[in-house]
């Protein structure tokens, strides 16, 4: 029995969904539609005025999405969210509601390489500046502090796998500093790991992993954590300062400890746009309903699979939190106890043409950038996604000539293993 209740698997399969009042629908309708029909000038005046909830365009809302937002912010334990069109969306929204230009942000440096790219290229654009501290080390978050400093962005378990954060010592640095801490909880789900239980003020999702699991769409959310008290305080003026888009509304003031999500919706997606598409949301929803039971199995698979090839005359080193003996075994004790996720990264005795070559041979792995699906999938990350960079490059980023990134997915255990050995040993 769940100590709570609903317990998480209930709350995966019912959370935010009801059958549908006009046809009786048991799973989640597509509204698949781009406009909603007002009642009269009146609904129209006083939804456009933020003073009825209701859907206007889906564009900045739409019911199948709702679903999946009141889903997700149950399973996280936050107060609202807001489903956008990818991770990256999550991560830009976000930081478009708590960065003017000129501000910094302090973000740990085992990140997604995608976000490390929006972090120091994309963002630099719209004047917000990146400071890198190392999640290793929680005192350098602290260091790099300085009174420009407007969030902290953390991965629960960080990129390329394998890494689990102490995250609630790196909350405790960004309560001292009363700045909001951002926790990107793709590669855990909420199943393994609540950020909101650690400190964090902020979890965003790529569902294009675990959380949709399939493989088949992409999508993003975030959740407010419903902590972080905006009211009165002049270094987040989206959520503190008269709205001219609203008529002066203080939206921290009006929407209290779901106003974040609430900013993120009507100031941030409504200008820029990224909105989910409704069948996107659906196939997303389809697929948290089993989250539980593919996210212990990808852990259950993962922990097979890194110890059968911690002992593997061909592997190195293995990096599994899993792993007795691994130098983030006791943080996976208390941060993941039901499993160390299904990524991690594994160093080859050959190097680069032994990875070359795992990767050719593989038969029932897919050789491909995702993770978080039910197919085990794998990268050669110095052969791919980190080619154009130099050797130390490379090195450092954790992506050296003799490493190979797995996902393992929920197939048989035995299957992956006797793939990855018919690989290893050809
Ligand atoms: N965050 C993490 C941890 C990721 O792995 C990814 C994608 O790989 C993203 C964010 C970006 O998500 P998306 O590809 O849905 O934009």
């Amino acid at each position: 029995m769940s100590a709570q209740h609903p317990g998480f698997s209930t709350l995966a399969i019912h959370a935010g969904a009801a059958p549908d009042a006009a046809t009786g629908a048991r799973a989640t309708p597509i509204y698949q539609t781009s406009s909603f029909v007002f009642d009269d000038v009146d609904h129209a005046a006083s939804l456009f005025g933020l003073q009825a909830f209701g859907n206007i365009y889906t564009r900045i809302g739409n019911p199948t999405n709702a679903v999946l937002e009141e889903r997700v912010a149950a399973l996280e334990g936050g107060t609202a969210a807001l489903a956008v069109a990818s991770g990256h969306a999550a991560e830009f929204l976000t930081f478009h509601c708590l960065l003017q230009p000129g501000d910094e942000f302090i973000a740990a440096k085992k990140l997604y390489g995608g976000s490390i790219n929006q972090f120091n290229n994309a963002y630099k654009n719209f004047g917000w500046n990146v400071v890198w501290a190392d999640s290793d080390d929680p005192a350098s978050f602290e260091a790099a502090l300085t009174e420009r400093t407007k969030a902290i962005f953390i991965e629960s378990i960080a990129n390329p796998g394998g890494v689990i954060v102490d995250i609630e010592a790196i909350s405790r640095i960004a309560r001292k500093a009363n700045i909001p801490l951002i926790v990107d909880n793709t590669m855990a789900s909420p199943y393994l790991i609540k950020p909101f239980e650690f400190g964090a003020d902020i979890v965003i999702h790529s569902a294009t992993k675990f959380l949709g699991g399939h493989g088949n769409s992409i999508g993003g959310l975030l959740v407010d954590g419903g902590s972080f008290n905006w009211v009165g305080d002049k270094r987040y003026p989206m959520l503190s300062a008269p709205r001219p888009e609203y008529n002066g509304m203080v939206l921290g003031e009006t929407f209290g400890n779901f106003a974040f999500a609430i900013a993120a919706r009507v100031l941030s997606l409504r200008d820029l746009g990224p909105a989910l598409s409704p069948f996107n949301a659906f196939l997303l929803l389809t697929g948290i309903e089993t989250l539980p039971l593919r996210m212990q199995r990808h852990c259950d698979n993962a922990l097979a699979v890194a110890t059968h090839l911690s002992k593997h005359a061909a592997v190195s080193w293995v990096n599994y939190p899993g792993l007795p003996g691994d130098r983030y075994h006791e943080l996976a004790k208390r941060y993941s106890p039901k499993g160390s996720g299904a990524v991690f990264t594994i160093g080859l005795k050959g190097g680069y043409a032994a990875g070359v070559k795992l990767v050719s041979n593989l038969k029932l792995f897919s050789h491909l950038a995702n993770i978080g699906d039910t197919r085990s999938l794998v990268i050669h990350p110095a052969s791919t996604t980190h080619k154009q960079l130099t050797d130390a490059q490379k090195s450092a980023a954790g992506a050296g000539p003799e490493v190979v990134r797995l996902s393992i997915g929920i197939e048989d255990a035995a299957d992956i293993i006797a793939d990855l050995d018919q690989a290893l040993g050809a």
